[in-house]
C-alpha cells in the first residue's frame, strides 16, 4: 500500500501534516466510543481462554464477546484499598501527589460502556451560585432505568442527606462514577456490574428540586468535571485512553472542547501505552480466531426427559468424560436436569 503523498519508499520518513496524519495514522486510543444500546442475547456458554482472568462469552444469538471474569478481576487490590461502603470519599491522598496527566485507560478490548443517561447536560460541573457542584446534572423522568457506565464493583448504595439514594461504583482503573438522586437502588455493595446494568431508577432523593440524575466521576475522591469523559448529548465516552490532567481534580475546572494541539500531544506522551495496547491486541485477536473456530465447532444440545450423559455421548460421537470437561460442575454421576442447555462438543 502507498501513501498519495509523491514518490516514498517505506523506509523513509513521511513527512504530512497533521491534519493527515490524523487520517492516515489510526490512533484508536483517541476514537470515541459509542454507548451500548440493546442487549445482547442470552448467555449460552463461556470459553477459558490463555490468559487467566478472560473468558469468552456465547449468546443464543450468535454473537460473542471477551469477558474479564469478575472473580479474577475483584482480586485487584483497587478493590480493596481505601475500600469504605459508607463515606462518599474514603481516600486521603493530596492533589499535589499526584502525577501532572494521569493515562487512563477507560475501554479496553474486554470491557464496553453505555451512557447512563444521554441527554443534554442540564447543570454543569463547577461552582453555581457559590455552591460548588461536583458532577452534572442529567435530566430524566423518575423511574426512567440509570446505567452503569462500566464495569466495576459497587463501594456504596445507601441513603445520603444530599445525594438522596446513592450509588457508587469503583472501577478496575481506579476511577469512580457516582449516581445520585435515585428514586431506587439495584444493586448492593459488593456487587459486580457490567457497563449497561440498571443500577437504579431516577428520582429526585436527597438535596433535589426535580428528577434528575447527578452523576460524578472522581479519582482518588477527587471530582472532575464528567464531560472530560463523555459527551453526554451524543451519549458518546470521548476516547478510550482519557488523559486525566492534574488541574482537572479542582471545583472550577470546567470542560473545554481540546485543541488540535492538545491531542497531538496527548498521543505523543501516550506512545508508550499505545505500545503496550496493541501488543496485547494482538494477542487477544489470536485468541478471537481460535475462539471463533471454537465457537463455530460447538455444538448444545436442550436435555429433554429420558437423555442420559452416555446416550449423548453415543449420539454426538464423543465421550461422558468429554461432555464433562465442556461443562463445569457436570460430572459422569450428575442427574441432567430437563430444559437444561448442556454443550456436547
Ligand atoms: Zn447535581
Amino acid at each position: 500500500m502507498t501513501l498519495a503523498v509523491g514518490h516514498v519508499c517505506a523506509q523513509d520518513t513521511i513527512k504530512m501534516s497533521k491534519k493527515e496524519a490524523e487520517i492516515k495514522i489510526p490512533r484508536p486510543h483517541l476514537m470515541p466510543v459509542r454507548s451500548l444500546m440493546e442487549d445482547r442475547g442470552n448467555v449460552l456458554d463461556t470459553i477459558v481462554t490463555q490468559s487467566p482472568g478472560v473468558k469468552i462469552i456465547l449468546f443464543d444469538n450468535n454473537t460473542w464477546k471477551y469477558y474479564r471474569d469478575p472473580e479474577v478481576a475483584q482480586q485487584q487490590a483497587v478493590f480493596t484499598t481505601n475500600w469504605n461502603t459508607e463515606v462518599p470519599n474514603p481516600f486521603r491522598t493530596s492533589v499535589s501527589e499526584l502525577p501532572d496527566k494521569i493515562s487512563i485507560w477507560v475501554v479496553d478490548s474486554l470491557s464496553s460502556y453505555r451512557c447512563p443517561n444521554p441527554v443534554k447536560v442540564y447543570s454543569r460541573f463547577g461552582f453555581r451560585h457559590r455552591r460548588r457542584h461536583q458532577g452534572v446534572d442529567l435530566p430524566l423522568h423518575t423511574g426512567d432505568p440509570v446505567y452503569a457506565a462500566f464495569s466495576g464493583k459497587v463501594r456504596m448504595s445507601r441513603f445520603n442527606r444530599g445525594y438522596g439514594n446513592l450509588v457508587v461504583i469503583r472501577h478496575e482503573n481506579g476511577l469512580e462514577t457516582f449516581y445520585a438522586h435515585l428514586s431506587k437502588r439495584n444493586v448492593e455493595v459488593g456487587d459486580w456490574v457490567e457497563a449497561g446494568d440498571v443500577i437504579g431508577l431516577g428520582g429526585s432523593t436527597g438535596r433535589s428540586t426535580g428528577p434528575h440524575l447527578h452523576f460524578e466521576t472522581r479519582y482518588q475522591g477527587y471530582a472532575f468535571d464528567p464531560e472530560w469523559l463523555i459527551d453526554f448529548e451524543k451519549g458518546e465516552l470521548r476516547h478510550r485512553l482519557f488523559v486525566l490532567h492534574r488541574r482537572y481534580l479542582s471545583d472550577n475546572s470546567r470542560y473545554v472542547p481540546e485543541t488540535e494541539d492538545d491531542e497531538y500531544e496527548i498521543h505523543i506522551g501516550d506512545e508508550k501505552a499505545y505500545a503496550v495496547a496493541d501488543s496485547i491486541q494482538a494477542v487477544r485477536e489470536a485468541e478471537a480466531e481460535r475462539a471463533a473456530a471454537e465457537a463455530a465447532a460447538a455444538k448444545y444440545h436442550k436435555v429433554r426427559s429420558g437423555d442420559t450423559l452416555y446416550g449423548l455421548a453415543r449420539k454426538y460421537g464423543t465421550s461422558v468424560n468429554a461432555i464433562c470437561r465442556l461443562n463445569s460442575g457436570l460430572t459422569a454421576t450428575s442427574t441432567l436436569r430437563v430444559g437444561k442447555t448442556i454443550r456436547v462438543r
